[in-house]
């Protein structure tokens, strides 16, 4: 049977497909689009190797419905728009939707709040990740430095106790584990009262290709992967956002 939250990774020979990455930057480029959705962010992700949920559009309620069956219930729908930022704060994430009459539901009301927003905008599809450790990897151009890449803790730790850590980027598969383990909240992901320790290498491996994708495609200017989900084995990103110059 298959585990709906199961994302197989993909472990690709070559880092990446320079032509896929060309091809779907450029089609930004055509529709002169700054940021990218998160469906085209997680593909420029997974031709650098780094496993994601998939993010499939429907453009209607029965599509979402198959889309659904073929991934394996519990499916996430959110809204699907270049326009919408923060998703779940316009009411855009469905979370842990079991069955084909919750995934028509959540289509109606997501289409609903996002076309008020923006009337293109589309519901999109994708497996629901097992719970885990939520971390962040961000990369940013600083006007002094150049390209930084960023790794923190989800949520509070690094909004409110602001426990990130910054490189100059490019870094090495060392910096990226260095990075990691340098954070005071590292025992969540290394164990803590008895909860089992993370997949750090996996982290590590995805903040290294991160900064890889950067490294060559200085015309990213912004990547927000917020967040990636890390089990005991292997880690998952499940939402990604990408900026254009
Ligand atoms: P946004 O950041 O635009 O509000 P997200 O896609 O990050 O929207 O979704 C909000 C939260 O929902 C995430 O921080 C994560 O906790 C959870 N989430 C999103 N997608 C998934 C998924 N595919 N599997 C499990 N949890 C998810
Ligand atoms: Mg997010």
């Amino acid at each position: 049977m298959q585990q709906p939250w199961l994302n197989t990774p993909r472990t690709p020979q070559r880092l990446s497909t320079l032509d896929n990455v060309e091809a779907i930057l450029s089609r930004a480029g055509e529709a002169q689009c700054q940021h990218l959705p998160e469906s085209e962010a997680k593909r420029l992700l997974q031709e650098y190797g780094i496993p994601t949920t998939a993010c499939l559009g429907a453009v209607t309620a029965e599509k979402a419905v198959e889309l659904a069956e073929q991934i394996g219930y519990p499916v996430v729908l959110k809204a699907l728009s270049p326009r919408i930022v923060h998703k779940s704060d316009a009411g855009g994430v469905r979370l842990g939707l079991r069955n084909a009459a919750e995934v028509d539901e959540a289509y109606q009301d997501i289409l609903a709040v996002a076309r008020t927003i923006d009337p293109s905008a589309l519901v999109s599809v994708q497996e629901m990740a097992k719970p885990g450790v939520e971390v962040i990897i961000g990369a940013t151009t600083d006007p002094h430095f150049g390209p930084v890449i960023m790794f923190g803790l989800g949520g509070v730790f690094t909004e409110l106790l602001e426990d990130v850590c910054f490189r100059l980027i490019p870094i090495c598969r060392q910096d990226a584990q260095d990075m990691i383990v340098s954070l005071k909240s590292a025992p969540l992901l290394t164990g803590y009262r008895g909860e089992s320790p993370k997949d750090i290498a996996a982290v590590a491996d995805i903040l290294w290709r991160a900064s890889e994708l950067i490294r060559t495609h200085p015309e990213i200017i912004q990547l927000d992967l917020n967040p990636v989900i890390v089990h005991e084995k292997g880690a998952v990103v499940v939402d990604a956002r990408a900026v254009l110059a």
